[in-house]
């Protein structure tokens, strides 16, 4: 397998390329060809195992570049993280001038509040800091098709489940939703029963 199986649009496989990823990891060669497709999955997979690209490759193939409001929502548990997530949707998306924003805590409200004015396709956030921007209004929901939870064991372990469901609760029903997590049990498996569409798992 390698990434031109996946037909990807030349600007992306021109990244990826620079990005020196020649072969996709297991995780990538399980989740990509599902994700194009839409379909909702539930992967168990470790931090290491290239997971970040898994769902950033089909996320920054899929946006539509013309489209100014938010397409794709990732909630992460921590700003480093956010962060990183950020970084490699930015240098995956680079060809296609995919923008992604990241909005967490300790940080001002008030740029982030200006960068999410402008044009955003991906925003990757902390679950308290994206519940704060919807209760204020600031991060525009209404163009969100696609929902990523990642590390969602060790969100909910650190104690985001409510925060969590209260977004998913104000999202376009009509979206794809992936769970990315080390251990598939309780709150977890809930979650994805709750909120998600005949999800597919993927262990690897
Ligand atoms: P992650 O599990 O998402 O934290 O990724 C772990 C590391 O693997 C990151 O530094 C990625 O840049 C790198 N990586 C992801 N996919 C590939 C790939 N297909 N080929 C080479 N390196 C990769």
């Amino acid at each position: 397998t390698d990434f031109n199986d996946y037909q990807l649009s030349e600007e992306i496989t021109r990244a990826l390329k620079e990005l020196k990823y020649q072969q996709p990891t297991e995780v990538q060669q399980r989740v990509i060809p599902l994700a194009l497709d839409k379909k909702d999955l539930v992967v168990k997979s470790q931090t290491g195992s290239g997971k970040t690209a898994a769902f950033g490759i089909p996320l920054c193939e899929l946006v539509e570049w013309e489209e100014n409001k938010p397409q794709a929502l990732i909630l992460t548990p921590t700003r480093e993280l956010a962060a990183q997530i950020k970084e490699d949707l930015t240098n995956i998306g680079r060809f296609k001038r995919v923008k992604a924003t990241a909005i967490y805590g300790k940080q001002p409200f008030k740029r982030q509040q200006q960068e999410l004015k402008q044009k955003t396709h991906i925003v990757v956030g902390t679950p308290g800091r994206v519940y704060d921007h919807i209760q204020k209004e600031t991060l525009s929901l209404e163009k969100i098709s696609y929902l990523i939870i990642d590390e969602a064991d060790e969100m909910f372990n650190m104690g985001f489940l409510e925060q969590v469901e209260g977004i998913i609760e104000v999202l376009p029903t009509n979206r794809v939703t992936s769970i990315f997590s080390a251990t598939i049990r309780g709150d977890v498996e809930r979650i994805s029963q709750t909120y998600m569409n005949e999800p597919v798992l993927v262990e690897v």
